[in-house]
């Protein structure tokens, strides 16, 4: 029996007229739907007067339905993927299921469409010949710090998905690890009524969101404009900062002031005000 093809569909990102009419069409004729959550695909479904069945496929049950969805496929039977909103495997469940499939010469079909990085990508206006997508930041303090710390050299535009439980927390440690006169867009609720693109110094958008509660509402991405082409100098006072904010972690305020300018040559006094800072950022 011939092997049956995995679709691997994106839907849209807020506003549901954004699909393909070829998702549509495929995700008619499979045998079988994958979602990561029936009950939110449903309406997509109702929408399209799609009636295809439908079985959950999300990160709690990811591993036990490859077995069973390679089953389908190797049956000859097809199989769409799908998952909340946008591409499945983007910062979504389905890495496993393409990977067993691809592994065991399962036919596997993308039908493309929204997703929300490359959405903000195109209407931000920062630089697109070269991106780096991040995803979602680490929810803890002290590793979202050093996680941000590994791409503050990146030259790409940087590209971070975020929730509006932490926004404010990723902005405030974005000012702390990258400066705050770096370039950044926040696009949020795109495609959706609420769309917004506030444009400004991660400084400025981050005062912008603190101050309006309709600011931290819904769902975002964040990006940071690479790190300029800047001087040596700069890129060791980054260094310093960086050095100055981890030892904050560990030491009182005074102490580690005074190891990082016994290990850099700073001056006591501008480190000392550098420290406040990085503090007060963290409040
Ligand atoms: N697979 C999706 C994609 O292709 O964009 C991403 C899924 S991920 C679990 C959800 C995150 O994507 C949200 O927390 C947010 O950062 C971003 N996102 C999804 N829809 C968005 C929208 N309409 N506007 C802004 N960000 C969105």
């Amino acid at each position: 029996m011939s092997k049956g093809v995995l679709y691997v569909v994106a839907t849209p990102i807020g506003n549901l007229d954004d699909i393909s009419m070829r998702a549509v069409e495929i995700l008619r004729e499979v045998d079988l739907i994958a979602a990561e959550d029936t009950r939110h695909t449903k309406p997509l479904l109702r929408h399209y007067a799609i009636d295809t069945p439908m079985q959950s496929f999300h990160e709690h049950n990811e591993r036990a339905q490859v077995a069973k969805l390679t089953e389908v496929l190797q049956s000859g039977r097809s199989v769409a993927l799908v998952s909340d909103a946008g591409t499945p495997l983007i910062s979504d469940p389905g890495f496993p299921l393409v990977r067993e499939a691809a592994g065991l010469g399962i036919r596997i079909v993308p039908v493309p469409g929204p997703s929300a990085m490359t959405c903000a990508l195109s209407a931000a206006g920062l630089p697109t010949d070269r991106f780096l997508f991040a995803g979602f930041p680490p929810r803890n303090q002290g590793q979202r710090r050093d996680w941000l710390g590994e791409l503050i050299r990146e030259r790409a535009t940087l590209v971070f998905y975020e929730s509006s439980h932490r926004i404010v927390a990723s902005l405030k440690a974005m000012v702390e690890v990258f400066g705050g006169e770096r370039e950044a867009v926040i696009a949020r609720e795109v495609t959706k009524l609420h769309e917004t693109f506030l444009r400004g110094s991660l400084d400025e958008l981050l005062s912008q969101v603190e101050q309006d509660a309709n600011q931290r509402k819904g769902e975002f991405v964040v990006l940071v404009a690479g790190a300029p082409a800047g001087s040596t100098e700069m890129q060791a006072e980054i260094v310093v900062d960086q050095l100055l904010s981890r030892l904050l972690d560990e030491l009182p305020l005074k102490r580690a002031v005074a190891l990082v300018a016994e290990l850099t040559g700073n001056k006591k006094n501008k480190l000392y005000d550098q420290a406040l800072r990085i503090k007060e950022s963290r409040v």
